[in-house]
């Protein structure tokens, strides 16, 4: 069954991509396994996936210390600051850098650790109170001052868009964070590269795909339901 969705997914994202015109190798397939079992995390393992992501960074200790140290874990989630340090010991990318003071933190460890940590920010596209991230138009500044800490760089942007019934709504958020990106990149601030475009989740992948994501992050098409009640 997992092996089914993981194919299902890949093929999907294939033919996004060439309907965009875009190369299907540009775009990262992230697995996101929160509240599942290590076992399920290594059967997805086993169909060659090595990218996963977490929004606990508990949940990223306890499964690295069972399932192969080849994996690459992906950040995903609010990080309060005093997990920042396991947080940069044990994934490779932070997707949802959402503060200056959570980034001011990040720098702080990485220097630390004698590390350069590879960061996202987050940015609330649709502006929707319940989510973490910076507004769009608090990009730039932002990134400015992030991108001066020592032990950070940036490689660009995430987002999680609104849950929607047709996925064609949030189209318009995800060619907005495009745009931000590219227009971030033209600033070409040191210490950033702005290359990477974090969006998309089960419901509305393809169209992020279709608006420039390289990195998707889907979990229910995947593992299927979560339960949080156990
Ligand atoms: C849970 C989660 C996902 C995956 O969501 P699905 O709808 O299950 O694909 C992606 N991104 C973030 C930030 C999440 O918390």
């Amino acid at each position: 069954m997992l092996e089914n969705n993981i194919k299902t997914v890949q093929d999907n994202i294939v033919r996004a991509a060439k309907k965009a015109g875009r190369n299907p190798q540009d775009i990262l397939l992230i697995a996101v396994s929160k509240t599942k079992p290590a076992d399920m995390v290594l059967d997805v393992y086993n169909t060659g996936i090595r990218d996963f992501g977490e929004n606990k960074v508990q949940e990223i200790v306890a499964k690295s210390q069972v399932l192969a140290s080849d994996i690459r874990w992906h950040m995903i989630g609010h990080l309060q600051r005093n997990k920042v340090k396991q947080a940069i010991e044990k994934s490779c990318l932070i997707h949802s850098v959402d503060s200056v003071r959570l980034a001011t933190k990040i720098s702080e460890e990485a220097v630390k650790a004698q590390k350069t940590v590879e960061i996202l920010l987050e940015i609330n596209i649709a502006n929707e109170e319940t989510k973490y991230g910076f507004k769009a138009e608090d990009a730039y500044d932002v990134l400015k001052e992030i991108a001066a800490m020592p032990g950070i760089r940036v490689r660009g942007l995430m987002t999680s868009a609104p849950f929607v019934d047709n996925p064609e709504g949030n189209r318009e958020y995800f060619k907005h964070l495009k745009q931000l990106c590219v227009d971030l990149k033209a600033k070409n601030i040191d210490n950033t590269s702005m290359d990477f475009l974090s969006m998309g989740m089960t419901n509305d992948y393809m169209v992020a795909v279709e608006e420039g994501a390289t990195h998707v992050r889907v979990g229910t098409a995947i593992f299927g339901e979560r339960n949080y009640n156990i």
